[in-house]
């Protein structure tokens, strides 16, 4: 039996425990720095809306029972609308299935799966638990308890899932066992949460789709329907573009959006628009490595080997997606990590990468360059079976709508990403 300390409860982790027991020769340990989520007050926690598609569903789908009790907390999605400043939006359908689902319910309910199956024998979680430092050399990573005391847990294989601020990444990277970039995308944003349903009950907001709108300058608003009809999303902007900034009471944010965001003005309340001025900026870090493993007994999975913009809704989709292709190498390796953790490194490296490049460069930041994206999504997707060559799919349909992977999907859309680098760099 071979025992895996799992550093980072998240998505990530908790997938891959369930994947490894499963295989019945291990034994896991996971160390979470958060509350535990089942005794924690779920909105005192960082949370946000998470769509997952086909290649994250797929990596869940292989654990019986997970995809049922994750649909249970989420919300099937069918597109997006896309609202104009006035008048009736745009509708985006998409043929593949989307589950909107909260990031700390998602984690919950991969966790209680978890417990439910597994004895402590094979399996104990430790939250409120930060790893604080990990020693390759002796294989132990270094603990802080919830009374500031430190211990070590010793390991036969470690995986840093701790997300995009990993502190495994950053041990290796201090001593150059891995090589690192961290970027800040040009982008901010602020929560918000808003009901679905106007008080008065004369307004409904679609339940099955995405609610979006672009309000110029860099501004955007992303809300997602969850199962307790409530909206729950993300104000988008530049950080030195923030709409609120000169808002200094309620009434004003409520203002705010009241004169430019139509749709909203029915559901939104002066309650709302106090939570949202109460949020904080939150700064986005993207994450690229020139490997997911180090040496012969560390995995790195996850937004800690390779986070991006969440714009592209695929961060989630594409680290579940890890899991389930370090299965593969470990059954293609009869769970030699000596001979799979290398090999996952070059089968998955191309993917994550191309999908940093998918990220950075898929939406347009030019105003021409944006009618034509949203025309090409509308217009274009119905001339279609008419004018194939005329109306190529963007590099954002062949992400939501196959099944590709990411590196094939930057290869057919290579010549739209070009352009969006050139007009960014112009
Ligand atoms: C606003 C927003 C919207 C998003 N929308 C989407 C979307 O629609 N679709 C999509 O696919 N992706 C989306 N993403 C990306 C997605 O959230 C991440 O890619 C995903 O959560 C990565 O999972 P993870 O388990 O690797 O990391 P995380 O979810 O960050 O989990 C890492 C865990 O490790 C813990 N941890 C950190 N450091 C330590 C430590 N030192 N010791 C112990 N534990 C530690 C953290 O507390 C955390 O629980 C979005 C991201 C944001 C910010």
């Amino acid at each position: 039996m071979q025992k895996v300390v799992i550093i980072g409860a998240g998505p990530v982790g908790l997938l891959l425990a369930h994947y490894l027991l499963s295989r019945r020769n291990y034994q896991v340990e996971i160390y979470e720095s958060r509350l535990d989520p089942r005794l924690a007050e779920q909105s005192s926690q960082r949370t946000f809306p998470i769509a997952l598609q086909s290649r994250g569903l797929n990596a869940i789908e292989q654990i019986f029972g997970l995809k049922v009790a994750l649909a249970k907390k989420g919300v099937w999605s069918q597109g997006v609308l896309i609202y104009p400043k006035q008048g009736k939006p745009r509708q985006i359908n998409r043929k593949m299935p989307t589950l909107l689902i909260d990031r700390n319910q998602l984690s919950l309910v991969l966790l209680e799966h978890l417990l439910e199956q597994y004895s402590q024998e094979l399996l104990t979680v430790k939250f409120d638990c930060p790893c604080v430092d990990i020693n390759p050399e002796t294989q132990e990573a270094i603990l802080e308890s919830k009374n500031g005391e430190r211990f070590t847990a010793k390991y036969d294989r470690l995986v840093g899932a701790d997300g995009v601020r990993s502190l495994v990444r950053e041990v290796l990277s201090a001593r150059a066992d891995i090589q690192c970039q961290k970027n800040f995308i040009p982008d901010v944003y602020k929560s918000l949460h808003v009901p679905r349903i106007a008080p008065d009950k004369t307004v409904e907001l679609a339940g099955n789709y995405v609610h979006t709108s672009t309000l110029g300058k860099g501004i955007r608003l992303v809300l997602a329907p969850q199962p307790d009809d409530w909206l729950h999303g993300t104000l988008i902007f530049p950080p030195d573009n923030n709409p609120l900034e000169n808002c200094t009471t309620d009434e004003a944010v409520l203002a705010y959006f009241q004169d430019n965001i139509a749709f909203i003005k029915p559901v939104m309340r002066l309650e709302d628009a106090a939570m949202l001025r109460q949020q904080p900026v939150s700064k986005i870090m993207t994450v690229k490595c020139d490997r997911m493993h180090v040496g012969d007994r560390i995995l790195l999975v996850g937004d800690a080997a390779h986070a991006v913009s969440p714009s592209i809704g695929q961060g989630c989709n594409a680290s579940l997606q890890d899991v389930q292709v370090f299965a593969q190498c470990l059954d293609r390796y009869e769970d030699k990590w000596e001979e799979a953790l290398p090999a996952f490194t070059v089968e998955r490296l191309s993917d994550v990468h191309a999908l940093r490049e998918l990220s950075d460069y898929s939406f347009p930041r030019s105003k021409s360059m944006m009618l034509e994206f949203v025309f090409r999504l509308t217009v274009g997707k119905k001339l279609r079976p008419w004018f194939p060559l005329l109306t190529n799919p963007l590099p954002m349909e062949l992400i939501m709508e196959s099944e590709l992977p990411y590196s094939e999907v930057l290869k057919r859309g290579q010549g739209w990403i070009n352009r969006v680098r050139e007009s960014i760099q112009n």
